[in-house]
């Protein structure tokens, strides 16, 4: 018997090259797993029937990821397999060629083990926007795993893959990391070609890992970064060498940030993070980021402007679902109106007003100069610190329904973890213990974010957390 509760990619990745179990042995372990867990849990859209053919072919151990059974989100194409994005709009669309993210992975030997729940389109906190079900919390399955990434955050949780990716456009995969006690990695705008993943706001997407530790988020992304020329915003994967050799690091916490709407019991496990962190020696600072608050207005002009256009490409004519009018027009307002959602067509509405001609300016031009200010307060905080802290979410996972008659209290629960995609810069969420809610233990996450492209800083500072027994 594989015990899938403590195995992690490191050492799965020994017990393969040692030949304790083939690849096929631990492909055969999740699946199991997956057909006990999957229905009450609703993780997985689709299980792939030929994962365990693929395995049985993996019998070389050459890359870490060889042989790893992993699971990607639903928006991530594969060859020859369905791509929903959590849409009715594409139920039974199948994608025609690999996302570079895949190619990278069947490059690897990786096992591809099936597709993930997720809030349709990746608009959500909660995969509550599914138009295929939630996905329950494995923690407490009356709460949302969180979202967008909710069914990818989960099945680390609930052992159901050894890793799984994400998009994080506003914390998709941040969020759900804390909301499910997994570490969930956003990489530096860039850093990971975005080819074949189905866009949501194209200046703020990036794919990253979950996964149960640091070490394994760093090597997931090692083989899923870098240059690709189907990409034209990605970025090569040259690491600066001073990035590998500091381990003392001067840390930042915009205290006035988290002033207000911060769970008690999120308050006081962020203290405890930062006594560890001083005992392993790091300096904790004040700092202040003048504009941050700003982020999330910021965020909901950019992201449904851009959603808007990205999604104009679902029109029921070249992709999914169709419904015939008696005209052209009514064509697009039957498919359109009834293949996507209530959270998509708020959007789409809100980012078609804000890019109209006689709004243009006022809204859009304006939210992109607020974008700069804050990445310049960012830069400018940069310039004394190495790291920026805060928790990852105000709160731990929120019961399922409580937030789905409010939008904006739904909103409000990326926080802190928007900054980041609006300065396009690395950051992480990592496991900083639980909190007791009800008689059940809610996991709880603490987040870092770095300069643009120092995303090793996140692995050093997030391995050190990790291996103190303090
Ligand atoms: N929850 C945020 C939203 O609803 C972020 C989504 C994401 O990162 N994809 O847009």
């Amino acid at each position: 018997m594989i015990n899938l509760e403590t195995l992690t990619i490191k050492k799965a990745s020994d017990h393969l090259k040692n030949g304790d179990f083939s690849a096929k042995e631990l492909t055969a372990a999740y699946l199991k797993n997956i057909e006990e867990k999957n229905s009450a849990l609703n993780v997985y859209l689709e299980v792939f029937s030929d994962a365990l053919k693929s395995a049985e072919l993996i019998k070389e151990f050459s890359h870490p990821m060889s042989g790893i059974p992993v699971a990607l989100k639903d928006n991530m194409l594969i060859k020859g397999k369905k791509a929903s994005s959590g849409s009715r709009i594409l139920e039974n669309y199948v994608a025609t060629y690999d996302s570079f993210i895949t190619k990278k992975l069947k490059e690897a030997g990786a096992i591809i083990l099936g597709r993930t729940n997720m809030d349709e389109f990746a608009m959500g906190s909660s995969t509550e926007n599914s138009a295929y079900g939630v996905t329950k919390n494995p923690h407490d399955f009356e709460r949302v795993p969180g979202g967008s990434s909710g069914g990818s955050a989960a099945a680390i949780a609930a052992d159901l893959a050894l890793a799984s990716l994400g998009s994080d456009t506003g914390g998709s995969i941040r969020q759900p990391a804390a909301f499910c006690g997994v570490v969930g990695f956003k990489p530096s705008y860039g850093r990971v070609s975005r080819s074949g993943l189905m866009a949501l706001a194209s200046s703020l997407d990036q794919i990253g890992p979950f996964t149960k530790t640091v070490e394994d988020a760093e090597i997931f992304y090692n083989l899923i970064k870098g240059k690709d020329p189907q990409d034209s915003t990605s970025l090569s994967d040259e690491v600066k060498e001073e990035e590998n050799k500091k381990k003392k690091f001067k840390i930042g916490i915009p205290y006035h940030f988290l002033a207000e709407g911060v769970d008690e019991a999120v308050m006081s496990n962020f203290q405890q993070s930062i006594k560890k962190l001083e005992s392993l020696g790091h300096e904790i600072v004040e700092i202040e980021l003048p504009n941050v608050k700003y982020s999330l207005a910021v965020y909901y002009i950019i992201m449904p402007a851009e959603a808007s256009s990205n999604l104009a490409r679902y029109d029921g004519v070249k992709f999914g679902y169709h419904q015939e009018g008696s005209n052209l027009l009514e064509d697009y307002l039957l498919s359109r109106g009834n293949g996507f959602g209530k959270e998509s067509r708020r959007r789409i509405m809100l980012g078609t007003y804000v890019l109209s001609s006689g709004y243009y300016d006022a809204y859009y031009g304006k939210a992109n100069g607020v974008r700069n200010l804050i990445r310049n307060d960012f830069e400018k905080a940069f310039q004394n610190i190495d790291l920026i802290l805060t928790p990852t979410t105000a709160s731990p996972a929120f019961k399922i329904g409580e937030k789905t008659t409010d939008p904006v209290s739904m909103y409000l629960s990326d926080i802190f973890t928007v900054p980041a995609n609006i300065t396009g810069m690395p950051s992480i969420s990592v496991p900083s213990g639980f909190t007791e809610v009800s008689g059940k233990r809610l996991p709880l996450g603490i987040q870092f974010t770095a300069p643009f492209l120092a995303d090793e800083r996140l692995f050093e500072i997030g391995k050190q957390l990790e291996n103190y027994h303090g």
